[in-house]
């Protein structure tokens, strides 16, 4: 069957290469950024945004969309043979090469992805870091850090809806990195121009997912447009 001009079966490819797939959004000021603009993505995105959607509904979007982000994220991990047996006979599959896939929220709001992300990886191992900015010198400070002892030998996805300023990012990227990893992704919801050039200039090897790059931050931090304070808005506590 003829392939079409612009085939959506497929998404793994990127705007500058010669392919008739579709291109995977990426924008030439942001190199290490991947936007996932799935239409799927997009939808839920928008209701996620409405300031009138309750808590129940922004859970459940947040968790579908991290599972579509994470099928795209997924999407170069290397394959090696595996003999199976069907019922029939006995062919050679694929699988996943490698240690099981980590994940890593940023507590709190991170944890809003694992479950959506764990559905389509049920192998996958979960880790945990909590930052806090320290008064004195501003400086994040892990004050809960827990991650797979082969750190060296695994995948990491680094969760956190928001890319803000990108201080926790690249202090948790920082953080994962004195563990011994060195293959790490960042999966966010929505990010802000700054957060993606600071996490950039800090880690260059970090490729980032978003599902929106945004217009700016505001004096407070906060994402704009954006969809408000994503821990409290999945946790209820406003
Ligand atoms: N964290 C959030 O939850 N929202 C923002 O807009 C920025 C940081």
């Amino acid at each position: 069957m003829p392939r079409q001009a612009h085939d959506d079966r497929l998404v793994f490819f990127h705007a500058a290469e010669d392919s008739t797939f579709r291109a995977m959004h990426t924008t030439p000021g942001f190199p290490t950024l991947r936007i996932v603009d799935h239409p799927l993505v997009q939808h839920k995105l928008a209701l996620l945004r409405d300031r009138a959607t309750p808590t129940k509904i922004f859970k459940e979007l947040v968790d579908e969309i991290a599972t579509l982000m994470a099928y795209e994220a997924t999407s170069d991990l290397p394959l090696e043979p595996a003999p199976v047996e069907t019922p029939l006979e006995t062919m050679i599959g694929q699988r996943v090469m490698g240690k099981k896939l980590t994940l890593v929220p940023i507590l709190r709001a991170g944890l809003g992805m694992v479950e959506g992300i764990c559905r389509l990886v049920p192998s996958a191992r979960v880790g945990h870091i909590g930052l806090y900015r320290d008064h004195d010198t501003l400086q994040p400070v892990d004050y809960y850090f827990k991650v797979p002892s082969d750190a060296a030998e695994r995948d990491f996805f680094l969760l956190d809806p928001m890319l803000a300023t990108g201080g926790s990012a690249a202090a948790a990227v920082a953080s994962l990195k004195r563990a011994g990893a060195t293959r790490i992704r960042f999966l966010c919801l929505v990010a802000a121009p700054e957060g993606v050039q600071r996490l950039a200039t800090a880690h260059p090897d970090v490729q980032v997912f978003c599902a929106a790059l945004d217009r700016e931050l505001n004096e407070h931090g906060y994402i704009l447009p954006g969809l408000g304070d994503a821990g409290d808005r999945l946790f209820g506590t406003r």
